[in-house]
Parts: structure tokens; C-alpha cells; sequence
């Protein structure tokens, strides 16, 4: 069975980063990319907060450039997913793709977010065909037609901007009288011609049989229901951590998000770190993902040092 000193669980600016520090502190880490590589951020356009880019950066350049940093720096990049981890015993037992199975020094998860769903069965059925979270990925294929996004956080918005330059009229589904997104962002939709915000709005179904066709929508206020002729519907209503396969392994929040103990990356299980999005339900952005990375390398190999040391004492 392969041992590796430092294995790194995900490929967004978490992963990366921990593997920039981790391989310049010669743990010789081996990270697996997952099945989204470079993660959220391949699906997004223009970064324009991301410290070292004055004139912004496109996502998935950025995350060409992390990957390519963390390869000069040694790290030993495999595109695979990990579908079962073993915490109980040590050295930790780390499956990927259900077939072969590592044993690690050092663990380090940052395996990221995904996005959420309504949990409609039309929602499901047409995904694909018409439903779709990623705007900026699908987007094209809606020029010139209608669209609906739901949410109001600022991916909705960010969603909704990006369609409204693609598509005539952009229907900005909010299930309150409130936005979450922040006052830039609810000022520049608000502005947008093509785009129209129905408050108090619920999604209760979406319609068509191979495609979708139109959304059957709630007013709350005033419980009116409508059909609303749509070609494409765009779900940005947030993110789920993607830990379903630590349940039971490491101490997660009730949402799911893996908890650290304060001030550091540490889990509840020795040698196993957490960094990203994985565990941080507030900040969520990809500078604040890549601090933590950083911080997930710096504690694996103070940890692993320790470690050693009190061996060679034993
Ligand atoms: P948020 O959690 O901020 O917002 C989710 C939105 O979806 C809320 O408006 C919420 O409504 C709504 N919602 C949740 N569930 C449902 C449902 N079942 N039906 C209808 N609406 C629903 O998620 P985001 O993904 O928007 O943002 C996550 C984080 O990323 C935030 O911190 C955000 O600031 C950041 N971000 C920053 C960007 C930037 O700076 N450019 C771009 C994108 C995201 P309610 O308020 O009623 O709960």
C-alpha cells in the first residue's frame, strides 16, 4: 500500500495553496484533484478581488496558475476522487475512486462546496435540459432567450448580471422581500434593464417535458400563482459542503461544514486538517480559502514534526 507523508484532498485555492506550502516544506504531498478540478472557481468569469491581479483574472486562468505554482513547487497532482476515508486507524486510510486505498501521515481536506438545489423532481429531471446552476457555463447556449434565476445572495445576482448581457429578460426569482447580496451588486441588478426582480416569489415547479418551457411561480403576498415562459433556469441559491464522506469520521456542524478548532485548521482527529469551504460556512471566498490552505500546511507539517520528534524519543 502507497504511504505518503501529506495527502491533500481537493483542487481549489485551498488545496493548492496547502500544497504550495507543504511541498516548499518538503512534506512531498500528493494531492487529488477530485472530479471538479480547480473547483467553484472554474465556473466563474472575472475575479476582480483576488489580491495580485490589478486588472482581475479569469477563474479558471487563476486556478491554472495555482496549479501550475503548486507542480513547480513538487506537489504530485492525480486527477482522482476520494470516495472513502478511515480516520480510526494510523497512518489514515484514504480510498480513492473505490478501488485503491493510501495510507497518510498528514491529511489535509479541502474538498470544497457544491452548489444546492431546490429538490424539485422537475428541477431534477430537467437538469441538463434547461436547469442548470452554473450561468456562466451554460449561459450561451440561452442567447436571445428568456431565463429565470433563483436566489438572492450575491451568486444570484452575479448570475443574473451575466445572463442579462446574453439574454433580453432575465427573471430574478427571491422567495422574501430581501436580498442577501451585497448593496453593489442588488444596486447593479436593480439597474439592469433586462432583468426583473419578483419578490415573495417561490419556484413551485418547472415545466416541460424534454425541455423546459415556462416555471409555475407563487406569490406568497398575495397567493397568486402563474406560468412564467422561460427557456433555461438557473439555481444559485447557495452551496452544500462537500463532506458526505466524513460523516461519522471527523466532528462536522450541522450543515455539514467540518469544524476546526478555533484559530488553526486542527480537526477533532489528530494528523486530519481542514481548509477552505469545507469548513467555512461565513467567509467563502477564494482568498480567504487560500489563507486557510496556507494555514492547513503550516499546522500538518508542525504537527508532523512534533510527531516525529517525540518518536525519535520513544
Ligand atoms: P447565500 O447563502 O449568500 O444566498 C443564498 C440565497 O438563496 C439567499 O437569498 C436565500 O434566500 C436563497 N435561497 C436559499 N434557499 C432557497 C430556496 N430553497 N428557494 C429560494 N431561494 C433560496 O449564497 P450565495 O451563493 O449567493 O453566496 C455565498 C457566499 O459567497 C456569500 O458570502 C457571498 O457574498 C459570496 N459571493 C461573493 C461574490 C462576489 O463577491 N463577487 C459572488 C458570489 C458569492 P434567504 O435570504 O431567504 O435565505
Amino acid at each position: 500500500m502507497e504511504h505518503v507523508k501529506c495527502l491533500i484532498i481537493g483542487s481549489g485555492p485551498a488545496g493548492y495553496t496547502a500544497a504550495i506550502y507543504a511541498s516548499r516544506a518538503n512534506l512531498k504531498p500528493v494531492l487529488y484533484t477530485g472530479v471538479e478540478v480547480g473547483g467553484q472557481l472554474m465556473q466563474t468569469t472575472e475575479v476582480e478581488n483576488y489580491p495580485g491581479y490589478p486588472k482581475g483574472v479569469q477563474g479558471p486562468a487563476m486556478m491554472d496558475d495555482f496549479k501550475a505554482q503548486a507542480e513547480r513547487m513538487g506537489t504530485d497532482i492525480r486527477w482522482g476522487y476520494v470516495t472513502s476515508v478511515d480516520f480510526s486507524v494510523y497512518p489514515h486510510q484514504v480510498t480513492i475512486d473505490e478501488s485503491t486505498t493510501l495510507l497518510a501521515d498528514a491529511v489535509i481536506i479541502s474538498t470544497g462546496a457544491s452548489a444546492k438545489w431546490l429538490g424539485l423532481e422537475s428541477e431534477a429531471r430537467l437538469n441538463g435540459y434547461g436547469v442548470s446552476a452554473c450561468a456562466v457555463c451554460d449561459g450561451f447556449f440561452y442567447k436571445n432567450l428568456e431565463v429565470a434565476v433563483v436566489g438572492g445572495g450575491d451568486t444570484a445576482c452575479e448570475e443574473a448580471l451575466y445572463l442579462a448581457n446574453l439574454c433580453p429578460k432575465v427573471h430574478l426569482l427571491v422567495r422574501s422581500n430581501k436580498m442577501r447580496a451585497s448593496q453593489v451588486m442588488q444596486a447593479r441588478v436593480e439597474a439592469n434593464p433586462n432583468i426583473q426582480i419578483h419578490w415573495h416569489t417561490q419556484t413551485l415547479e418547472i415545466l416541460g417535458d424534454t425541455q423546459v418551457t415556462a416555471m409555475r411561480v407563487l406569490n406568497t403576498q398575495t397567493n397568486e400563482t402563474s406560468d412564467i415562459p422561460i427557456q433555461g433556469f438557473f439555481v444559485a441559491i447557495g452551496h452544500k459542503p462537500n463532506t458526505d464522506i466524513f460523516k461519522g469520521q471527523i466532528d462536522l456542524n450541522p450543515e455539514g461544514y467540518i469544524v476546526t478548532k478555533a484559530g488553526s485548521t486542527y480537526t477533532n482527529v489528530a494528523g486530519v486538517f481542514a481548509c477552505g469551504d469545507a469548513q467555512d460556512s461565513i467567509y467563502r471566498q477564494a482568498v480567504t480559502a487560500a489563507g486557510t490552505g496556507c494555514m492547513a500546511a503550516l499546522d500538518a507539517e508542525r504537527w508532523l514534526s512534533h510527531e516525529e520528534f517525540v518518536k525519535s524519543q520513544a
